[in-house]
C-alpha cells in the first residue's frame, strides 16, 4: 500500500540559479522553516509544507518516485527526464503544475562562428556534445537525421576547441558563454523556464489540501509580482489619447486634479510597463508618469 503522508515536500535546488528565486517564492506563499539555508532537509513551521534541497537534476527523479510531492526546476530538466524514461520504455512521470516566468533559457544548437548554417540535414555524421542526450536524441529523430552524441555533464561549450565534438547543443540565455567561445546559436530546441512539476496523477492523502493552498497562494503571489500601479497626470483635453495608449490592465481611475483643467490617471498593470510605453503615453500628452510595485491588494 502507498505511503500515507500529511506533510507535503517540496524539492528544490541547493544552489545554483533556481535556488534563491524558488525560496523567495516560497516564502512569499507565507511559508518559514526552521532549518538554516544549508541544510538538506527544512522542516516547515508556518505550514506542513518541507523541503528538499538537492541538485536540480535529481529533483525528477524524487518526484517520479514519490520521495517528493512537487519540485522547483527547469522545464528542460524535466523534459529530458521523461524522455529518458520514455527510451527505456517506461511511460512519462510528470507534468508542468504551473509556470513560473523566470530561470527562462532556451536549448539551442551552437556551431562554430565561421560555419555556415544550412539546417538540420548538415548534422547527418556529426559529433554533438550535449547534456541533454534525449531531448536532442528526439530532435534530430524527428528530423531524420542521424548523428552522434557526445553526453557531458559539464563545461560542454569547450567540447569543440578540446576536440571532443565538431558542435554543442546547450542551454543559452544571453548568448555571452557561446560568443567568449567562438560559437553562434543556429537552432533552438527548446524554450525554457522554471516551473513546478508534480506527478501526471493528483496528490492523495492530506497532501491534496496542501499543495492546493500552496499553489493558489503561489498563483496570488506571482500575479501580485506582475502588477504594476502606474500613474499619470495629463490635460482633459488629451485624455483621449492618453486613455488609448494605456496597457492592457483594470478599469482606469481618472481623478479630477483641485482647480486646474487637469486629471490624475491610475490604472493596475498586469505586466510590467515598458519605457516604450511610457513614451508613448508622454507623446500623447501625459505627464510625471510613476510606475509603483504593488505590495498587497485585496479586491
Ligand atoms: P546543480 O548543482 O543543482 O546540478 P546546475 O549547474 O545543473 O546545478 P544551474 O546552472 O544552477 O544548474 O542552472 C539551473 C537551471 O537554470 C537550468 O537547468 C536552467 O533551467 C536554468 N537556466 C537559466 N539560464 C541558464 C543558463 N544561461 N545556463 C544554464 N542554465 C540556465
Ligand atoms: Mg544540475
Amino acid at each position: 500500500p502507498a505511503i500515507t503522508r500529511d506533510r507535503l515536500r517540496v524539492a528544490i535546488q541547493k544552489s545554483g540559479r533556481l535556488a534563491d528565486p524558488a525560496r523567495d517564492l516560497l516564502a512569499s506563499c507565507g511559508l518559514t522553516w526552521r532549518e538554516s539555508r544549508d541544510k538538506l532537509f527544512c522542516y516547515g513551521e508556518s505550514l506542513p509544507v518541507d523541503l528538499l534541497l538537492v541538485r536540480d537534476d535529481d529533483i525528477p527523479g524524487l518526484i517520479a518516485d514519490g520521495v517528493c510531492d512537487l519540485g522547483i526546476v527547469g522545464r528542460n530538466v524535466v523534459v529530458e527526464y521523461d524522455l529518458g524514461r520514455q527510451a527505456g520504455g517506461a511511460p512519462g512521470a510528470l507534468e508542468e503544475w504551473r509556470q513560473l516566468g523566470w530561470g527562462t533559457c532556451r536549448l539551442d544548437i551552437a556551431i562554430n562562428d565561421d560555419e555556415r548554417w544550412a539546417g538540420a540535414e548538415q548534422l547527418a555524421g556529426k559529433r554533438i556534445a550535449t547534456s541533454y542526450p534525449h531531448t536532442l536524441g528526439r530532435w534530430l529523430s524527428e528530423r531524420g537525421v542521424e548523428a552522434d552524441i557526445v553526453t557531458l555533464s559539464g563545461s560542454v561549450e569547450i567540447a569543440p576547441r578540446l576536440g571532443q565534438a565538431d558542435l554543442i547543443c546547450d542551454l543559452v540565455s544571453t548568448g555571452g558563454t557561446l560568443a567568449a567561445n567562438n560559437l553562434k546559436p543556429v537552432e533552438t530546441l527548446l524554450h525554457s523556464e522554471a516551473v513546478i512539476a508534480g506527478p501526471t496523477h493528483p496528490l492523495e492523502d492530506g497532501r491534496a489540501d496542501i499543495a492546493d493552498m500552496l499553489l493558489r497562494r503561489m498563483d496570488g503571489a506571482l500575479r501580485l509580482k506582475e502588477t504594476r500601479l502606474l500613474m499619470l497626470r495629463a490635460g482633459r483635453d488629451v485624455l483621449p489619447e492618453v486613455l488609448g495608449k494605456l496597457p492592457e490592465g483594470g478599469e482606469p481611475t481618472v481623478l479630477q486634479v483641485d482647480g486646474r483643467d487637469e486629471v490624475s490617471v491610475q490604472v493596475l498593470c498586469h505586466n510590467a510597463v515598458s519605457w516604450q510605453r511610457l513614451e508613448d503615453l508622454k507623446r500623447a500628452g501625459a505627464h510625471t508618469l510613476m510606475v509603483l510595485p504593488v505590495e498587497g491588494m485585496l479586491p
